[in-house]
């Protein structure tokens, strides 16, 4: 029997693997609902996502996997827009605001100093070879302007992290050591959108991994929260009640928090203070409005951290055809880096502002008030550097984001790795 903590994303995955693979798999999810952070809400009648709504698409092989499931993947309409005190296009040839051309209008147009943008097309390749994150590498490479200005709020919209603290992404690290140019590995990863979605919500995913899993004999528990752990059992409690269940193998699949709770019964785990989760609050509305027709903002807004009461707004039913289909209603998701009940009275008066827009709340149809506290642990350098000297028993696994990387691109083959690597040992 292996018994996997946690029914998000990582956990269903390795579940549906196991499962598939004839193996006796017990799932316990502390929350009544599966998926972990990318639940479904409901806004106006119509299914919602009310966390991440996207994945990004490199690498091809998690859409492949993903329609593999039975699923159709789609990318977004329309561009982000930058608020700086302004609002502004993103550039459209660009990763996280890092412009394959430095030369274009959209970049020079922006920037007091793009001649240090374009530097990078001059400067030896070994400026930046050595950078561990995002920012040390632009900054080594186009300079602080651009970290600033566009990299930043595009960062920490995406990952919840500042670009200085996000681990550099190897597929971007290789490019950069073939292409020996930022702009030419942003170039040569430009091949289609950047992102993707499943089309009737990215919920779906965690929601058909957990049909596949249980429809292959995987038993799913819910409600059922993993107090203790030790490399050959679990102990949890449900409705009161504690129950412990012998295991061949444990799974953690659960938050970096949880997993520093459980772990050390199984084994010693070198203490690491982990970085604060960014705090977050989404204002999800339903709105009744003809000036969002024509999607002023395209797929929505990025705030530079300080110019906005928001993070970001995003226009939810035009970024996704498949929800423009489902409602005539407009659907906004707006972002606050706090953690509070904010008023919907605020979102409309920041949606106004920024999408230049004179929405009211009788034109609110519905809304949803989200509070993720500190949910989101940056995947800093240091945290991922300390998730990889950890070396856990032969029965006891580790996946899930802290442990994969960022996001859901990460924690898909991390997680099918881990259940390949679990079928290997027996
Ligand atoms: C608002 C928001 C927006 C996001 N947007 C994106 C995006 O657009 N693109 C992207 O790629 N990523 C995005 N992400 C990140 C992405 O959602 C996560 O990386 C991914 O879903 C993490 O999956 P996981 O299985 O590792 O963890 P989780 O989803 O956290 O799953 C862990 C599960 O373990 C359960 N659990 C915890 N403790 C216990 C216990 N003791 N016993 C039993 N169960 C337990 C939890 O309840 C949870 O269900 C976003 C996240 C948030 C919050």
């Amino acid at each position: 029997m292996i018994v996997i903590i946690g029914g998000g994303l990582a956990g269903l995955t390795v579940a549906r693997e196991l499962a598939l693979a004839g193996q006796a798999v017990t799932v316990l999810e502390e929350r009544t609902n599966l998926g972990g952070l990318i639940p479904r809400g409901e806004l106006a009648g119509v299914p919602i996502d009310l966390g991440a709504d996207a994945f990004t698409t490199q690498p091809e092989q998690v859409a492949d996997y993903i329609r593999g499931l039975g699923l159709e993947t789609m990318g977004p309409t329309g561009r982000s827009w930058i608020w700086n005190g302004e609002a502004f296009p993103m550039p459209a040839r660009a990763k996280l605001g890092i412009p394959a051309d430095p030369h274009s209008d959209e970049i020079t147009g922006l920037l007091a100093d793009p001649a240090r943008v374009a530097a990078d097309l001059d400067m030896p390749a070994h400026v930046g070879k050595d950078a561990a994150t995002l920012g040390q590498l632009v900054r080594a490479r186009m300079g602080d302007e651009i970290v600033e200005r566009l990299v930043s709020p595009i960062v920490s919209a995406i990952y919840s992290t500042h670009p200085d603290n996000l681990a550099l992404d190897p597929l971007l690290k290789a490019r950069f050591a073939e292409h020996g140019t930022l702009a030419g590995a942003v170039e040569a990863g430009l091949t289609g959108p950047a992102i993707a979605t499943v089309r009737g919500g990215m919920f779906r995913l965690p929601e058909r991994l957990a049909e596949q899993a249980a429809e292959a004999s995987a038993q799913i528990i819910t409600g059922a929260k993993a107090k203790e752990m030790t490399a050959r059992s679990v102990t949890y409690e449900r409705g009161g009640t504690t129950h412990t269940l012998a295991a061949d193998h444990v799974v953690v699949a659960t938050g970096v928090a949880r997993a520093q709770q459980l772990l050390p019964g199984a084994m010693v785990l070198e203490p690491f203070e982990l970085p604060k989760g960014r705090l977050t609050t989404h204002v999800s509305l339903a709105v009744r409005s003809e000036e969002l027709d024509a999607a002023p903002r395209g797929s929505g807004m990025l705030c530079v951290a300080g110019t906005a009461r928001t993070k970001a707004i995003s226009h939810m039913s035009h970024k996704w055809a498949w929800l423009g289909e489902a409602t005539d209603l407009h659907v906004l998701r707006v972002s606050y880096p706090v953690n509070d009940n904010v008023p919907v009275s605020h979102a409309i008066e920041d949606v106004n502002a920024l999408f230049g827009t004179a929405i009211t709340a009788n034109d609110v149809a519905d809304s949803y008030v989200l509070r993720w506290g500190g949910a989101l642990t940056p995947a800093t350098a240091g945290l991922r550097a300390w998730a990889r000297r950890i070396e856990t028993p032969p029965t006891v696994w580790i996946t899930g984001v802290w442990k994969a990387g960022s996001g859901i691109s990460a924690v898909i083959p991390h997680a099918r790795a881990t259940a390949s690597a679990i079928l290997e040992r027996g």
